[in-house]
Order: structure tokens, then sequence, then C-alpha cells
């Protein structure tokens, strides 16, 4: 079915921070399937465990308990500070998971509320409910009737937040930094203010970091840069590196799914969960977070310093997840010519270009990448 303009090449082989297709033509990957291969392509460690693991056991049931769920839900909620982990195969699952379980526990613990507020720009994902919660135009006339049980307010607008909620709301659902709205860092005091309001208001904070967890913004999730902790937190895309793995988590208080409530057939199965946990180790290693810090600095001052050389350009984001704006609503071309000169980036608003490197990816790549997207961006401008 056709559901994306695609360019007319087909994709082979990649390698880290590179990509080339039938034709041998070689990419300089700065999207990595839109944040996804943390590692970059084909990482070693994600085809040695799979191989390791598909030899052994891929799917036992769900009815069963496996290994390595065992160990990589130990590990996230250690990292996390969560007590308990559901595993899914998309971050829109892992979003569904999150509303039901906000829901159950607004039936059983808050008068039946059951309304989520989200936030202008938000997106969440695909399925019906995810695509109510997210705020894209025409979305909710797309695939009517709208699924209801949503509210949508002005993102980094805590009184607007504060006013919306009622006895009917359950929960404030947000990613901490909007990815798809074009890489939306709130205020620093916004996200700690929200953290208590939601608390006063006895109402649950879901944090989305399927874009801005697993190293993507610096630390393991994005909400470590505000020193908090949300009541359910969903993770995808980095957590597998590139193979479909999501999870969602929340505190023990929370988590009142009984038997039957919440499943699915693939979910925690150990060819994927064993991924998962070889991912995490990886990230967590002291030298590879120096590495992915180090990086991130050479690509924020080289976009830096090409924003300087333009009235109305800047640049936005945290660690691996950049953006720069631009003075003119020509970043489909931008990135359409970067593709021609064999680099991938993203265009997701007309003003904003948005970065996505691996963590691997290595400080001479990103100047190679400076080095095509600077003449296009210039001549662009100036056009
Ligand atoms: N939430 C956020 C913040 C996302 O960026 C995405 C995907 O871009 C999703 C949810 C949906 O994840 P998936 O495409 O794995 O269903």
């Amino acid at each position: 079915m056709y559901i994306t303009p695609r360019p007319n090449v087909v994709m082979t082989r990649g390698d880290g921070a590179w990509l080339w297709d039938e034709d041998g033509r070689r990419y300089l990957d700065f999207v990595q399937g839109w944040a996804v291969n943390c590692l970059g392509h084909a990482p070693d460690v994600v085809r040695d465990t799979l191989a390791s693991q598909a030899g052994r056991l891929i799917t036992p049931s769900p009815a069963y308990h496996n290994r390595p769920q065992i160990e990589f839900a130990a590990r996230l909620c250690e990292e996390s500070g969560l007590d308990r982990v559901f595993f899914c195969n998309s971050g829109a699952e892992a979003n569904e998971g999150a509303i039901k379980l906000a829901r159950k526990w607004g039936l059983e613990k808050r008068d039946g509320a059951g309304e989520i507020i989200t936030l202008t720009g938000a997106f969440h994902g695909r399925t019906l409910v995810t695509m109510a919660a997210t705020d894209k135009p025409g979305w909710d006339s797309l695939f009517g009737p709208a699924m209801p049980g949503f509210r949508r307010v002005e993102f980094g607008d805590l009184d607007a937040i504060k006013a919306a909620i009622g006895k009917d709301t359950v929960a404030v659902m947000l990613e901490p930094i909007q990815g798809e709205a074009g890489v939306v860092t709130p205020e620093d005091d916004f996200l700690p203010a929200l953290r208590k309001l939601t608390r006063e208001c006895g109402v649950l904070l879901i944090l989305d970091e399927i874009q801005t967890g697993m190293g993507r913004t610096g630390p393991l999730f994005a909400h470590r840069h505000w020193n908090l902790e949300p009541d359910i937190m969903t993770l995808g895309k980095g957590i597998g590196a590139g193979v479909p793995l999501a999870a969602l988590l929340a505190s023990e208080a929370v988590s009142c799914f009984e038997a039957g409530d919440q499943g699915g057939t693939y979910n925690g199965n150990p060819l994927m969960t064993a991924v998962g946990l070889a991912v995490l180790e990886t990230l967590c290693d002291p030298k590879f977070v120096e590495h992915a810090k180090h990086v991130s600095e050479c690509l924020i001052a080289g976009l830096d310093e090409l924003a300087a050389g333009f009235e109305g350009m800047g640049v936005r984001g945290l660690g691996h997840l950049l953006a720069i704006t631009l003075p003119k609503p020509c970043s489909k071309s931008i990135a359409a010519r970067c593709f021609d000169a064999g680099l991938l980036i993203n265009a997701p608003r007309p003003n904003v270009l948005r970065f996505m490197p691996a963590l691997t990816t290595l400080e001479e790549e990103v100047v190679e990448m400076l080095a095509i997207l600077r003449p296009i961006v210039v001549d662009e401008i100036n056009r």
C-alpha cells in the first residue's frame, strides 16, 4: 500500500553512519530511521545477540517467563527508578498501553476519571487512540469518528494545563522534548513545575520518551535533564537499536493491570529483549557516553556556526536530537538536495531541519555532513 513518497532507490546495506543503495551509491545518514538506530546501521552487538539468541529461543510465548525479558526488565527498572515493565513492539503500542494503564488507574483510584491532557505539537503514534492524542492537522477527522478522551492544551503553558485539569482528568501526557514538532524544547522550569502540579492535583504524569529516551538527548532518559520522575514512561526507537521493541514502564502504585488486561503475541519475546539488554549495556558504558557527548558537542558547534551566518536562524535540541530553524520555508528542498548529494537529513517542518544521527557517529562524519550541508543551506537561503 502507498504510505509515503519514497525516492527511486532501493537500500541494501548499512554500516554505522552509512547506507548503500542497490547501485552502490552511499549516503551519510543523519536520520537513522527517525532516531531508531542509536548504534548506527548493522551494529555488531545487535547482529551477534540476534544470532546467538535465535539459535537458542525465539518465542516461548508470553505465557512463560524467559531469561532475557527478566534481566532486561530488571535493568530498565534499575536505570529508570520505575518498578514495572511491559514490553511490546512499537512506540504507538507502548503509548496505547500507557493510556490503558492510566485509564484503569483512573477507574480504580480517581472516581472513573479517564481524560488525558496532551499538548499542541504532540506526536504519540499512528494507532487510532494515539492519533487522537497526537496534534497533527487533519488527524482528528482522517479516520473519523475520532477517539474521545483527550484534551489539547498549549505546549509549555502551565497555567493552561492547570486550568484544564478537572475531575475527569486522569493524566497529562507529553514528550519532554517534542521530536516530530521540530525538536521543541520546553523552558527550563516547565517540566519540574508540571511534575509538581500533577502531584498536587492527583493526576498522573506520562512521559513519552520514545524519541528522547535511550541516550538520544544525553542522559539515558531526557527527563533526567530536569531531575524528575514520571509515573509512567514509554520507550521505543533506540531501545532496540533498529529491531522492533518498545516498553511501557510505571511505578508500583500505578501498575494496576490484572491478568488479561494487557498482552500481545510477541510481548517480551527473548529475541528482542536480548537485543534490548545488550543495547542498554552498550549505552551505559562510560566510554560510549563520553564519545557521544563529544560528538554531540562538535555537531552543536558546527550547526551554531552555520546558523550564526544568518539572521533568523537558530539551533535547538540536546544531545543527538538537534534541529536548525531556517529563516524561510525551504527545509524540504534542502533535504532533497542533500539526498542528491549523498546526505540524509530530515525536514519535519517547512522551516526546520532535524538531525538524529547514531550515537556512534564519528567527529569526522560530522565534519563531512557539515561540508555537504553548508553550501546547500547557504544557496537555498540566498535564493
Ligand atoms: N511517540 C513519539 C514521541 C514518537 O516520536 C514516535 C515515532 O516517531 C511514536 C510515539 C510512535 O512510535 P512508533 O512509530 O514506533 O509506533
